[in-house]
C-alpha cells in the first residue's frame, strides 16, 4: 500500500487553500462541508465563490507564515513556483500537503469519494488511474442507495438501545444484518420511519425473548419492456435479494437472468385463451410465500400498475398485512415508441397521448371512440393485435382520417424488434401484420409519420 487511507476530523479546524480558482473553489467546498475553518490565500477570487460563505479570504500573495496555526494545506494555483514553495514549507513544518494533481510534491493525497454521510467511501489509485476509480465509483453509485444515509443514521439512533438488549456480540451482529438486509431496511428506502420503527422494536422484543421469526417480504417490480438496461438501480437491488421469483411472458429472459442464482423461480405467465395460474392462483401464491417468510420477488413487464393488475396483487397482500412495496417500470409505450423512433408527444403532432387496451371481450372493444378520436392527440394501444382491424375501423367511423399514420410494433427493445408502419386504412391489411408475434403495441397519430427521421436502434445491435 503506498498510502495510509485514514479520515481526518477537521471541526472547526484551520485548513489553508492557497489558489482563488474553480479547483481551489472545489478542495474549498469539500473543507467546508467536513466543518474546517478554511483560510484561502490568493490575490483574486473566482466570481464562482461568490454563492460561497464561511471562510476567509487574505488578499495576498502566498507566504510560508500563512501555514502557522493551520492543521493541513492545499495548494491549487496555476503556479509550478508557488505550488512548489507551499509544499516545501508545509512539509519543513510537518504540515500535512496536497498539491493539486501533482502527486510528487503531496504528502498526502484526496481520495474521490461517495458521499452517503454518516457513510463516506474513499477510493484511491494513488494517481495510478483516475479514469479506472471514476468508474468503479459509478458502479458503486449506482449500488448503494441514497437511502443508506438514513438507514446509517436510524441504526445510530438504537445503536445503544440494542447494545443494552442483545449483550451477547455475535446475536447483536446477527441481528443488525438481518435489519440491513430486510424489510426495516426496505420501509426506511421508502422513507417510513415510522414504522421501520416500530418493526424493529418489535424485532428487539422477540430478540429479547428468543422468538426467531422470519418476516416475508413482496417486491411488486417493474421490469420494463424489454431491454434489461431500462432496469432501474430499484429493481436490480430487488431483484438479487429475493429468494422466490414470480415471473410472466413479458419478462425477457435476459432480465430473469438477472435475477438472483439461486432464487426458486416460479412462471405464472399467461397463454392467450389458457391460463397458467389464474389471476387468484397468483395472489394467494404471493401470500403464502410472504407468510412462509420469504422475500418475493413478483416480476413483471413494463410498470406494475399500467395494464398489469398489480393493484390487485397487492390488494391482497395489504388486506393479510404483509409487508411489500412497488417499484415502477418503464411502460411498453413509453419504452417501445423511444426504440422504434417514435416520439409519443410533439409540439406539431400531439399535445396528449393516451394509453388504452384494445383486449376483446366477447369479440368487441369497450372503448370511449369519441375520446380517441380527438385530433393532435397520440393514442398507444395495449394487446390490440388481435383487434387491429376494429380499432382502425372505429376510429375512422368517429372522425379521425384514413391516413392517419400508424404502427405496430413487435416486441420493443429487444434484438427481435420489428415495426411496421401504414396508416388506419392500410395497417390491419399489411401483409406482414400476420407474421407478428406477441407482444405488440400500436401506436397512432401524427408522431408516427416522424420515425424514419428519429429511428435509431437497430434490432440486434
Ligand atoms: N404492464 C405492462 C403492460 C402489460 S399488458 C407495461 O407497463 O408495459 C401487455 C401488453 O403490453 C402487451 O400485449 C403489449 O401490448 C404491451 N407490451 C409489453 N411489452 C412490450 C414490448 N416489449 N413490445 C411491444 N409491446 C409490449
Amino acid at each position: 500500500m503506498d498510502y495510509l487511507p485514514i479520515f481526518l476530523n477537521v471541526k472547526g479546524k484551520l485548513c489553508l487553500v492557497v489558489g482563488g480558482g474553480e479547483v481551489s473553489l472545489r478542495k474549498t467546498s469539500l473543507l467546508l462541508q467536513a466543518g474546517a475553518q478554511v483560510t484561502i490565500v490568493a490575490p483574486d477570487l473566482s466570481p464562482a465563490y461568490a454563492g460561497m460563505k464561511g471562510y476567509t479570504h487574505l488578499a495576498e500573495r502566498f507566504r510560508p507564515s500563512h501555514l502557522d496555526g493551520h492543521l493541513l494545506a492545499i495548494a491549487a494555483t496555476d503556479e509550478a513556483a508557488t505550488n512548489q514553495e507551499v509544499s516545501t514549507e508545509a512539509k519543513r513544518r510537518n504540515i500535512p500537503v496536497n498539491v493539486v494533481d501533482n502527486p510528487a510534491l503531496c504528502s498526502f493525497i484526496m481520495p474521490s469519494i461517495l458521499d452517503r454521510s454518516p457513510i463516506v467511501v474513499a477510493f484511491s489509485s494513488g494517481g495510478a488511474s483516475p479514469v479506472l476509480i471514476r468508474m468503479l465509483r459509478g458502479k458503486l453509485e449506482a449500488m448503494i442507495p441514497q437511502a443508506y444515509s438514513q438507514l446509517a443514521l436510524f441504526s445510530a439512533r438504537f445503536r445503544a438501545t440494542v447494545k443494552s438488549r442483545i449483550i451477547d456480540p455475535a446475536k447483536r451482529r446477527i441481528f443488525w444484518e438481518n435489519v440491513f438486509e430486510g424489510p426495516i431496511a426496505e420501509k426506511i428506502f421508502s422513507g417510513d420511519e415510522a414504522t421501520a420503527e416500530t418493526m424493529l422494536n418489535t424485532m428487539i422484543e422477540h430478540e429479547s425473548k428468543n422468538v426467531h421469526q422470519t418476516i416475508g417480504e413482496v417486491y411488486l417490480v417493474g421490469a420494463g419492456p424489454g431491454d434489461p438496461d431500462l432496469l432501474t438501480f430499484k429493481a436490480l437491488r430487488l431483484m438479487q435479494k429475493a429468494e422466490v421469483v414470480l415471473y410472466d411472458n413479458l419478462v425477457s429472459k435476459p432480465i430473469l437472468e438477472m435475477t438472483r442464482r439461486d432464487a426458486e423461480r416460479i412462471f405464472v405467465g399467461k397463454m392467450r385463451g389458457h391460463h397458467t395460474l389464474p389471476q387468484e392462483g397468483i395472489n394467494d401464491l404471493l401470500v403464502r410465500l410472504a407468510l412462509e417468510g420469504k422475500r418475493v420477488l413478483r416480476l413483471k413487464g413494463g410498470d406494475p400498475f399500467i395494464f398489469g393488475r398489480g393493484g390487485e396483487e397487492i390488494e391482497k397482500l395489504a388486506e393479510h398485512k404483509i409487508n411489500f412495496q412497488v417499484v415502477p417500470g418503464i411502460t411498453a409505450a413509453s419504452g417501445v415508441s423511444t426504440y422504434a423512433g417514435i416520439p409519443l408527444t410533439h409540439r406539431d403532432y400531439a399535445q396528449s397521448c393516451v394509453f388504452v387496451t384494445g383486449h376483446l371481450k366477447d369479440n368487441s372493444m369497450d372503448l370511449d371512440w369519441e375520446m380517441l378520436a380527438r385530433p393532435k392527440q397520440t393514442i398507444v394501444v395495449y394487446m390490440g393485435l388481435q383487434g387491429l382491424e376494429m380499432l382502425c375501423a372505429k376510429l375512422i367511423e368517429h372522425g379521425l382520417s384514413e391516413l392517419t399514420p400508424a404502427a405496430i410494433v413487435q416486441k420493443g427493445t429487444t434484438p427481435d424488434q420489428r415495426v411496421i408502419c401504414g396508416n388506419l386504412s392500410t395497417l390491419p391489411d399489411h401483409p406482414e401484420v400476420k407474421t407478428l408475434h406477441a407482444p405488440t403495441l400500436i401506436i397512432i397519430g401524427g408522431v408516427v409519420s416522424l420515425r424514419k427521421k428519429l429511428e435509431w436502434f437497430k434490432p440486434g445491435s
